[in-house]
């Protein structure tokens, strides 16, 4: 069975809510990384690509990763909403149980 409408707005204010909590996760943090003058002298040039280079905090790319699929998902609920909960591999209903767990998931748990 499809989802209902209610269930579609329950789904909606989910991606919502999950993607304003990610965002707000992200701000929290400066993005500036303290950079080190040292490095930036003689012959530091390689050494200071390989050192300086951002070092991406699993958690902060864990949070992109996370808002990344929310965004993919509110895109999908607005732009094909008629096939939105079925699984995008074998085209099989997703659980709403399991949709309410996590809006943004893409497969059935057979094909996660
Ligand atoms: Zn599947």
């Amino acid at each position: 069975m499809p989802l209902d409408n209610m269930q579609m707005e329950e789904i909606r204010r989910l991606l919502q809510k999950k993607k304003q909590d990610l965002t707000e996760a992200t701000d929290k943090k400066p993005e500036k990384a303290p950079v080190k003058k040292a490095a930036a002298k003689k012959g530091a040039k390689k050494a200071a690509a390989k050192t300086v280079k951002k070092k991406p905090n699993p958690v902060q790319a864990a949070i992109s990763g996370e808002l990344r699929e929310v965004d993919a998902a509110l895109k999908r609920l607005k732009e094909q909403e008629s096939r939105f909960g079925y699984c995008e591999h074998c085209f099989m209903e997703i659980p709403w149980r399991e949709l309410a767990v996590n809006p943004a998931r893409r497969f059935c748990s057979r094909c996660v």
